[in-house]
C-alpha cells in the first residue's frame, strides 16, 4: 500500500521528469526511469523535503549541494550507460547521483572526502537497500586504483583540470564527465577514451562546489 505522502512525492517526481528532464531534451529511457524512481526527497535534509523536486540545487550540509535534477540527468545521459557497467563517482555528497546510477548499472563505486557526509550517506544507502553501491572515505582525485578500470567515471565537483589518475583508471571505450573551470564557473566536459586517443566534448556552462584534493583544489 502506497500511503498518501508517498503518492504525493511520486506525483512531484513525475512532474519533475516531464517538465525539467524530458521537455529539455533528455531522451535516454534508462535515465528517465531512474529519475522517476529515486526518492529525491529522502536525500535532502528534512527542512527541504517539500522543495526536493524543484528546478534548483539544494544545500546538503557541510557547505555542499545536491545538483539541480536536470544537471544530474544530463551528466548521467552523457555516460551512455547500457546496464552492465561498473561506474566510479567522485563526490558522494547526498548520495542522490549514486542512487540514480545504481538504478541503471551493475555496480557503483563512490568516494567522499567529507566524513560527516560519508557516514550519513552510507547509512542511507543501507536503509534504502542500495546493495550495488560501495562507498569509500578518501580523496577521490586519486581514483580507486584497486577497482580500476571503470567503464564510466563521473566527477560531481569542479576542478581546473581532469585529475590524471581518473583518466588512467577509465577503461578504453569509456566516458568520463566532470565540471572543469575556475572556482566560480565551469564547463561540463565529457571525454571519450579510445585506447590512447582521447576525444573531448564541451556540454556547456555549469556551477559546482570545489573538488578538493591532491589533483584538485588545495584546502
Ligand atoms: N553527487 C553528489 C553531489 C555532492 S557535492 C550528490 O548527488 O549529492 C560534491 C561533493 O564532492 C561534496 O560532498 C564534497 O565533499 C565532495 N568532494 C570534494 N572533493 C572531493 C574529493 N577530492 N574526493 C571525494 N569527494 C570530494
Amino acid at each position: 500500500m502506497i500511503n498518501k505522502q508517498e503518492k504525493k512525492f511520486e506525483n512531484f517526481r513525475k512532474d519533475m521528469v516531464e517538465k525539467q528532464i524530458i521537455a529539455r531534451g533528455i531522451n535516454d529511457q534508462l535515465v528517465i526511469n531512474a529519475m522517476n524512481k529515486v526518492p529525491r526527497h529522502l536525500f535532502v535534509s528534512e527542512v527541504f523535503t517539500a522543495s526536493a523536486y524543484g528546478d534548483f540545487p539544494l544545500p546538503i550540509g557541510e557547505e555542499q549541494t545536491i545538483s539541480q535534477p536536470y544537471i544530474i540527468a544530463e551528466m548521467t545521459q552523457a555516460l551512455e550507460l547500457k546496464g552492465n557497467e561498473r561506474v566510479l563517482e567522485i563526490g558522494t555528497g547526498s548520495g542522490y547521483q549514486a542512487a540514480i546510477l545504481a538504478e541503471i548499472v551493475f555496480k557503483v563505486y563512490t568516494i567522499e572526502r567529507n566524513n560527516t557526509l560519508f557516514m550519513k550517506t552510507r547509512k542511507l544507502f543501507d536503509q534504502l537497500k542500495y546493495h550495488n553501491i560501495v562507498t569509500k572515505y578518501s580523496d577521490g582525485t586519486k581514483g580507486w586504483e584497486q577497482e580500476a578500470p571503470f567503464d564510466a567515471i563521473i566527477v560531481t565537483a569542479g576542478g581546473t583540470k581532469i585529475p590524471s589518475p581518473l583518466i588512467d583508471q577509465l577503461a578504453p571505450g569509456g566516458q568520463l564527465v566532470m565540471p572543469v573551470g575556475s572556482d566560480s564557473i565551469q564547463e561540463l566536459i565529457k571525454i571519450y577514451k579510445d585506447n590512447d586517443d582521447i576525444k573531448t566534448i564541451n556540454l556547456g556552462a555549469c556551477r559546482f562546489v570545489k573538488l578538493i584534493g591532491e589533483y584538485g583544489w588545495k584546502e
